[in-house]
């Protein structure tokens, strides 16, 4: 009887235990192995704003497993502070640093799955070794934000970027009680959306009083003992307490690199639809891969926790000898902004702009429940769509929680290739608490049949 066979999963956050309890269910004589350096296994990436801003109580609430949790209940062996340092393909190897010990050791592998992840981008003028500099990705970031504000009684953050970690701080900095400085170097905020949704943000961010400083490409950062206490944006010298950089997040392809398995054009790593990379033994998943965006066929480097997930579970069977395809993913990403939510999904105008692919859009705003109705705001939606099929490219919604069921719509909209006019002729759900008599997508729809 030949041995069970041996599968290792590097990387331990979002995609790297989905796919190593997936290859465990799909094969429960596999020997499946986790290996993560830091402290932590499996934790809420996407929920970290809320632990900081308090609407959650603690960060053990986003650890949903340790070590012994996950091996009991998933049969999954977990090493955790272990760091992999190298793959040796030839001999189907890796070997681990026990970060503890410092102790180096071997370990064989007959299947393996990078789940490497991505790390915060860092702003090269920086002096990341300043006491009060950090960025924001981890539980560690957040421990160690939470334990300075609250030792050094902070008043006034600044952040750098205003992408949606930069949003997400800004908000939640502000349920602190802090004032908040945010500073992009684009000429408006929340520089990947529309811009009628980034206009939006800003005042709903003004109306917050937060100080908002666009355009700025180059601030000047002025160091005090071990911490950066001014920046200088164009002529003003504006104080602050902390600094975080949130521009942003590189896939982690260092392992890759060192192994020499292919590299895409976007930097992550390039695998194809069974999520297998250059080398057919190894596969890679999440923030760090590579894939196909089925809306113009283009490399597209997805850095969600929801397809993290799904091509963990899709490597973490393939590993274990399935039969399965990572493909048909459309970009669904959304976020909140004090009351209200952002939700874009497929291509947005700036990127089809870069295709070349003839497209027209159509824009509405209406209440999202009846006008007399207690509660009822405005919803914005907007919809990209080729212009001889008519199919739909891509759209974005701002409103009220509504948007999330709009973008989930407009992504079966896309893979069934509906043509926008057929918008018009979907029975939309009526009451006068929940939604409003002519729907949104249905206002979107007659708009695109006047459009030449
Ligand atoms: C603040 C924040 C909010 C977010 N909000 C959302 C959201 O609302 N919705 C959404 O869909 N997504 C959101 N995301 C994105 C989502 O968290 C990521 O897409 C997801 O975490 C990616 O998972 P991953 O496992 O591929 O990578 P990561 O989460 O980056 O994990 C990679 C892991 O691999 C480990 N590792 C790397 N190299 C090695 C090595 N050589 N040896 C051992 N271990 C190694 C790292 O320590 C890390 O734990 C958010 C992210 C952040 C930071």
């Amino acid at each position: 009887m030949s041995n069970p066979p041996s599968i290792i999963v590097v990387g331990g956050n979002a995609a790297g235990p989905a796919a190593a309890a997936k290859a465990k269910r799909v094969n429960p004589t596999a020997n499946v192995t986790l290996i993560e350096a830091t402290d932590y296994i499996s934790t809420g990436s996407c929920e970290l704003p809320y632990v900081l801003s308090g609407v959650i109580d603690s960060y053990q609430k986003i650890v949903f497993y340790n070590s012994e949790t996950f091996q009991s209940e998933k049969g999954v062996n977990v090493l955790t502070k272990h760091l992999v340092e190298s793959i040796n393909r030839k001999e189907k190897t890796i070997s681990v640093r026990n970060l503890v010990t410092n102790q180096l050791f071997f370990l064989p592998y007959t299947k393996l799955i990078l789940a490497t992840g991505s790390v915060s981008n860092k702003i090269e003028k920086i002096n990341y070794h300043c006491e009060n500099v950090f960025t924001f990705k981890t539980v560690y970031d957040l421990i160690t934000i939470q334990n300075y504000i609250q030792e050094k009684k902070s008043k006034v953050v600044s952040i750098v970027g205003s992408g949606f970690i930069g949003l997400e701080l800004s908000e939640a900095f502000r349920n602190l009680g802090l004032h908040v400085i945010l500073i992009e170097k684009e000429n408006l905020i929340f520089p990947s959306a529309e811009i009628e949704i980034s206009s939006i943000t800003k005042q709903i961010l003004v109306d917050n009083n937060i100080d908002i400083y666009t355009g700025i490409k180059s601030p000047n950062f002025f160091y005090e003992e071990n911490k950066i206490r001014k920046i200088k944006i164009d002529s003003r010298l504006i104080e602050t307490d902390i600094l975080i950089t949130a521009t942003g997040f590189v896939p982690n392809v260092s392992l890759a690199l060192q192994s020499k398995l292919d590299i895409g054009t976007t930097g992550a790593i390039k695998v194809n639809s069974k999520l297998q990379t250059s080398d057919s033994n190894i596969f890679a998943v999440g923030d760090a891969v590579e894939t196909i965006n089925p809306i113009n066929n283009q490399p597209i480097n997805i850095q969600l926790a929801s397809a993290a997930q799904k091509m963990g579970h899709i490597a973490g069977e393939n590993a274990a000898g399935g039969n399965v395809y990572f493909k048909n993913y459309i970009k669904n990403i959304s976020l909140k902004v004090f009351d209200n939510y952002s939700a874009s999904v497929g291509l947005t105008l700036k990127e089809l702009q870069n295709e070349r692919i003839l497209f027209k859009t159509v824009q509405a705003s209406t209440p999202n429940l009846v006008k007399v109705m207690p509660g009822s705001s405005s919803v914005f939606g907007m919809i990209h769509f080729e212009k001889h099929s008519k199919r739909i490219l891509g759209s974005s919604f701002f409103g009220g929680k509504e948007v999330s069921g709009y973008a989930d719509l407009v992504v079966s909209f896309i893979l069934l290739k509906t043509p926008i006019n057929e918008l018009v002729n979907i029975t939309y759900n009526y009451t006068p608490a929940l939604s409003s008599l002519i729907n949104l997508l249905s206002i979107l729809g007659r708009k695109s049949e006047n459009i030449k």
